[in-house]
């Protein structure tokens, strides 16, 4: 059977059997997710977690390696979590690390409480306090 040859939306190119040529549906493909950011959170990123944490317990076994507040310790109950919170301001796409629940529910908790103080630490090892590189707002820290 032939597929119906028509413009692309985007280019007028001629394209066969879709409504867009490979780079405009691309480019739409992107502005979608950018302006849908939970799109991130559905599958790819639930399976880029599982992959994260299958990785993890294939290196070192059903292993947390805690938190600030708590010793690395045995677990089984392992899920992957932003290094940098996406409601934070981190990247949905950003770097997982691997933790048990509680401690990255406790973790998660902890920044929200301390917010400033420990993202500083963080992104900011050694801050001159002459140059502070975070300013502290209200509503979270924001990076200058
Ligand atoms: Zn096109
Ligand atoms: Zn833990």
């Amino acid at each position: 059977m032939r597929e119906l040859i028509r413009p692309c939306l985007g280019c007028k190119r001629p394209v066969r059997g879709k409504p867009r040529c490979v780079d405009c549906q691309r480019v739409k493909d992107l502005a979608k997710r950018a302006k849908r950011p939970d799109l991130h959170n559905d599958h790819a990123e639930r399976q880029r977690r599982a992959r994260v944490v299958a990785d993890h317990r294939a290196l070192l076994g059903d292993w947390c390696p805690g938190w600030a507040k708590q010793p690395a310790h045995p677990s089984a109950d392992l899920t992957a979590d932003h290094v940098r919170e996406v409601a934070k301001g981190g990247r949905p796409d950003g770097r997982l690390v691997v933790r048990c629940r509680s401690c990255n529910a406790a973790r998660s908790a902890h920044l929200a409480h301390m917010a400033g103080r420990i993202l500083t630490r963080m992104t900011a090892p050694d801050p001159s306090p002459a140059e502070p590189a975070i300013t502290h707002l209200d509503d979270g820290p924001v990076v200058a």
